[in-house]
């Protein structure tokens, strides 16, 4: 099936069995804000638990912090995004759509990906058993082509980036000949910056209201908090300070689901290091990072880190982890040496010194900064886009299945009695009372079993377990498993066991 096939389904899925709605939807939705339904949620907190703690549990030297939303002002003004937080807008003046400038040329870049893409595939088919791929890629000369095609624009996109030139960006939207995809016309307009923070008035009129911004990011909350921190938690540098919560960007283009949002929620941490050693903790966090990901099982192949062109105005490097999604690579995580660039503005414009005394060297001063920040959207998209399978089954028929990591699965354990009768919903019943507390269990009597093992599918519990007759002779009970379908008898007494052996991930985090 085609990926836009796939992801469209997701969609619906996502939306049929309670993960994401669209905001508002009574009244026709509200642009890039989504609602996380009954499974949403759950696979969405135990998503932040899992950060968390191979963040906070796991390090003795990263705590965390709760900062509120609201700021005041000036802190965006010393972070450099009342005027540097843009993005290069056009508009078509045929559809009168609005598009990202840069992100127009990218998606024109991608296209060289695909079609070399295309050119392996059918070469694949051609050669048969004997195709070597490496091979074909460094000697093909139309995939050859393709690629210098690519990297002449690259080049020459990256040096319009960085010197910030907007009239070059749209000159090469021209010169690509790239087309609006709603009017199909070229009629473009000038590419003009876009401040993305949202802000309102805080106070009330009569004493003197205030603009205040809606956090375009969290970091900020922790960088000003960093001495409250360092001082009352005794922390000796090298220390970070984690945080989960939402940030709000007024996006151009609101497109692709929950990859990009208004309103959003980051998992970010600042790693706060001596001036000087930022490049060995930057390797550092980016292969923990890295790890982090990839123990979530799905393949390799679908992570891929990529450099950053421009560097932001704070960061001397920058890396983004990028999962493969149903549409392409995308970020879904960005890794920052932010320099002391931040700490040192906040003393300049509040006036406090941002410094830290270190006893092993006897002097003050600025930290340098390692950022992890990753979207917790991005992410819970990354685990549905990987977990989601529509299978044949044998004997006909079909199933969709989400093969979630059992840890993160909103439900872990399907409590399915036969029948309505003959004690088994009693002795079902028994079975939830005493496992609830433990781990998410789900009670479900209505329909064949056959259907209620697909509903439990398709919101990926790892286990089903029915109780029938023979459970009231015995005490046992059968076991499902979700991705095999493979079934057992277990003693009543082994359930809880069997399902915290599967859900633990005490290992995982060990293995990090
Ligand atoms: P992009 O280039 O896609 O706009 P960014 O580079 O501006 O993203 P950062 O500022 O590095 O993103 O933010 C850190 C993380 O926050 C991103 O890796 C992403 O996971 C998440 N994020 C940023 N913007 C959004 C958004 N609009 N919706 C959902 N998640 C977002």
């Amino acid at each position: 099936m085609a990926s836009e096939d796939i992801f469209k389904n997701l969609v619906s899925h996502s939306k049929e069995y309670g993960f994401i709605f669209p905001s508002s939807e009574i009244y026709d939705g509200l642009g890039a804000v989504y609602d996380y339904g009954q499974n949403g949620v759950e696979l969405k907190n135990n998503i932040k638990k899992y950060w968390w703690d191979s963040m906070v549990l796991l390090h003795e030297n990263v705590v965390g912090l709760d900062s509120a939303i609201f700021m005041h002002p000036t802190i965006w003004k010393a972070s450099g995004h009342v005027d540097a937080f843009n993005d290069p807008l056009i508009d078509n003046k045929d559809s009168k759509k609005r598009y990202r400038a840069d992100v127009l040329i990218e998606d024109h870049m991608a296209k060289f990906d695909d079609k070399i893409a295309k050119e392996v595939e059918k070469a694949k088919k051609r050669f048969g058993a004997d195709f070597d791929e490496v091979l074909y890629m460094n000697t093909n000369p139309r995939i050859q082509e393709y690629k210098s095609q690519k990297e002449a624009i690259h080049q020459r996109y990256a040096k319009a980036l960085n010197d910030g030139d907007l009239a070059e960006l749209k000159k090469m939207i021209e010169d690509l000949e790239i087309v609006c995809p709603i009017s199909g016309t070229r009629n473009w307009t000038e590419v003009r910056q876009f401040n993305l923070m949202f802000s309102t008035e805080m106070g009330s009129t009569s004493e003197g209201s205030m603009k205040v911004y809606l956090r375009p990011e969290t970091a900020q909350g922790i960088f000003v908090n960093f001495l409250n921190i360092q001082k009352t938690g005794r922390m000796k540098i090298p220390f970070g300070i984690a945080q989960i919560g939402k940030a709000f960007r007024n996006e151009i283009v609101a497109r692709q689901f929950i990859f990009r949002m208004r309103e959003f929620e980051q998992m970010e941490m600042q790693f706060f290091v001596r001036p000087g050693e930022e490049m060995e903790w930057f390797k550092r966090w980016k292969a923990f990072r890295m790890k982090w990901h990839q123990s979530l099982g799905f393949p390799a192949s679908k992570y891929r880190f990529h450099d950053h062109d421009k560097l932001a105005h704070y960061a001397n490097a920058a890396t983004d982890i990028e999962f493969e999604m149903p549409f392409g690579f995308k970020e879904v995580e960005g890794i920052h040496s932010r320099t002391d660039f931040d700490l040192s503005s906040h003393e300049k414009f509040s006036g406090k010194k941002m410094q830290y005394f270190d006893p092993e060297l006897n002097k003050s001063y600025i930290p340098y900064v390692i950022e992890t920040s990753i979207g917790v959207d991005r992410m819970f998209l990354s685990v549905l886009a990987g977990s989601y399978c529509e299978e044949a089954l044998e004997g006909g028929g079909s199933r969709v299945v989400l093969k979630i990591p059992a840890f993160l699965a909103p439900v872990k354990l399907a409590v399915l009695p036969l029948v309505k009768k003959d004690g088994l919903p009693e002795i079902a019943r028994r079975i939830m009372d005493d496992l609830k507390f433990e781990f998410g269990c789900q009670y479900d009597e209505k329909d064949s079993i056959g259907k209620r093992y697909r509903r439990q599918d398709a919101i990926g519990t790892p286990y089903c377990i029915t109780v029938d007759h023979q459970s009231a002779e015995d005490g046992t009970v059968t076991v499902r498993e979700r991705d095999t379908m493979h079934q057992e008898r277990i003693p009543i007494e082994k359930i809880g066991r069997l399902v915290e052996n599967k859900i633990g991930y005490k290992k995982l985090l060990q293995s990090l």
